[in-house]
């Protein structure tokens, strides 16, 4: 069984457009929705959920500046830094910095600490047209969304085990974060979806180093790469020079757009056209071709 992981460096460059594609011409496949903070695959498979399950969040810490004396024992240990002295003079816990490991809470004298999780974060198993999907959705205001990539990434093996179905399609979380660390473990090949622009270069630079720690095979794909024929030379260049191969440089045309609002795939919209040939090529080239016979794009 092979996990086939789409990341971006960044979000917008058509990752998820391209997953959904390819999960119309995949065969023998389970899909995974890992790109938890901003679900979307779902929008375009429209799958039946068959599953719900939630996920437990993290404790967050909480001061009661009622009881607090400002004995600044919580300060003193927190090992994550994580609670300070406003300017106005009382203490906050920065939810963001917070491990939840509760020892501020044990140690306070006044009893002014308190923790609470918000459980706010679920995950689905569902059917879609193309096979069963694992997708997330997170709740306001929660975090942990590395977390819930792991869980729903377990799931996804644990189904195409079962099944016995060879290939996972995982579209990956943006960034190069925990999250993108959550999915990059334990996956066999990436699939950088990159745009033409010097953000999306150096995205995709930091996630290129960031998974050749990995040691994941690595292929990449340029989307609208004729909005900027210059900067396409340049990630060209870049992806020769560190022996990363190009599958194919998709141009920019609206009927993506157009078949997204009609909910559907490229391939199902207009399965005779150039970009439909070439997300076959991508499925052709990363799921059935070993690393080293993948042809570059001359
Ligand atoms: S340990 Fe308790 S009383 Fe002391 S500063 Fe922290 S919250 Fe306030
Ligand atoms: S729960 Fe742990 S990490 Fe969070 S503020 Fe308290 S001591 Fe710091």
């Amino acid at each position: 069984m092979h996990e086939i992981t789409l990341l971006s460096g960044k979000g917008g460059t058509g990752k998820t457009t391209i997953a959904a594609a390819l999960a119309s011409v995949a065969r023998d496949a389970v899909f995974c929705d890992a790109d938890v903070d901003a679900a979307d695959l779902h929008l375009i498979l429209k799958p039946d959920i068959l599953e719900e399950h939630r996920l437990e969040s993290n404790w967050v810490a909480i001061i009661d500046d009622e009881l607090c004396t400002h004995c600044s024992l919580c300060v003193e240990y927190c090992r994550f830094d994580a609670i300070h002295y406003k300017p106005s003079g009382g203490l906050e816990i920065n939810p963001f910095d917070c491990e939840g490991c509760r020892l501020c809470e044990r140690i306070c004298p006044e009893q002014a600490i308190r923790s609470e999780r918000n459980n706010n974060n679920f995950w689905y198993v569902s059917n879609s047209r193309f096979g069963t999907l694992v997708h997330a959705k997170m709740g306001a205001g929660e975090q942990n969304s590395g977390k819930l990539v792991t869980e729903v990434r377990k799931k996804t093996r644990e189904i195409a085990q079962n099944t016995g179905a060879k290939f996972i399609i995982t579209d990956g979380p943006p960034g190069i974060g925990c999250p993108v660390i959550s999915a990059l473990t334990g996956t066999h090949k990436v699939l950088m979806v990159i745009e033409p622009t010097k953000s999306g270069l150096h995205d995709a630079g930091r996630l290129i180093e960031l998974a050749g720690n990995f040691n994941i095979d690595i292929f990449a794909v340029i989307n609208k790469y004729d909005i900027n024929d210059q900067v396409t030379g340049e990630i060209e260049k870049y992806l020769h020079e560190n022996s990363i191969p190009l599958l194919v440089k998709i141009p920019f045309d609206t009927v993506m757009v157009e078949a997204m609002l009609q909910a559907k795939t490229i391939v199902e919209y207009q399965p005779y056209s150039n970009i439909s040939k070439m997300i076959h090529q991508i499925w052709e080239s990363i799921a059935e071709t070993e690393y080293t016979e993948v042809e570059k794009v001359k």
